[in-house]
């Protein structure tokens, strides 16, 4: 079935392929919605996710038409919460910073500032955070399903080197697993990730 994603960002469309392999994910410029940002002014991840499904559907019909027909829409808004900046930077992870003189540019400055905040909290077991992935699946506006999954870790004092992964994962340490994300294969970070948990819950309904 196609579905239609509610994201620009590569590495979502990258790991979510791969988490509904039964399906064709298409992106908004598939269907002529070029630059899709909506303005996520929820105050949760979930809510974040229904606004960027219902943006998705509301711009396919006013460019196609009233009368298309719309696949189903996925969407998935995340990000990291650390315990010791009181569940920050959270629903703004995507933008961690950017109020500050030094907005850092790219995910390796935010995970570098990220570090630096952190750089007093010297007990691994004060550097907890974790991960929330909210994911809507969205038929129309008022028929959805959404789950939400977390994935907790440790923030690490630098990046490590592993190359998988994207945003926070080099400093994002698995104390079971003794790896950073970044050092997981793509197969590994699906199985255990907050993503592939909210993916896996959402998936039958595709089959209903
Ligand atoms: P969103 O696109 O508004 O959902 O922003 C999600 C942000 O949270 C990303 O830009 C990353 O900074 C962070 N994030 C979410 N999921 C992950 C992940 O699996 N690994 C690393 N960073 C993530």
């Amino acid at each position: 079935m196609d579905i239609l994603l509610a994201s620009g960002n590569a590495h979502k469309l990258s790991e979510m392929s791969a988490l509904f392999p039964r399906h064709r994910l298409l992106t908004p410029p598939d269907f002529g919605v070029l630059g899709f940002s909506p303005i996520e002014d929820a105050p949760d991840f979930h809510g974040n996710a229904l606004i960027k499904a219902r943006a998705l559907h509301a711009a396919v019909l006013q460019l196609q038409g009233t009368g298309t027909a719309v696949p189903p829409i996925l969407a998935d808004d995340s990000g990291i919460c650390v315990d010791a900046l009181g569940g920050g930077p959270g629903i703004l992870s995507a933008r961690y910073g950017a109020e500050r003189e030094q907005a850092p540019r790219n995910d390796a400055e935010r995970t570098a500032l990220l570090l630096r905040d952190l750089a007093s909290v010297t007990d691994p077991g004060a550097r907890s955070a974790h991960y929330v992935c909210a994911i809507v699946l969205l038929w129309s506006p008022e028929r959805f399903s959404l789950c939400q999954e977390t994935w907790e870790g440790q923030i690490s004092v630098a990046p490590s080197t592993g190359s998988g992964g994207f945003g926070y994962d080099p400093v994002f340490f698995l104390p079971d697993e003794g790896l950073t994300v970044s050092e997981l294969s793509a197969e590994q970070k699906n199985k255990l990730s907050h993503r592939g948990k909210a993916a896996a819950r959402i998936a039958p309904m595709l089959e209903l």
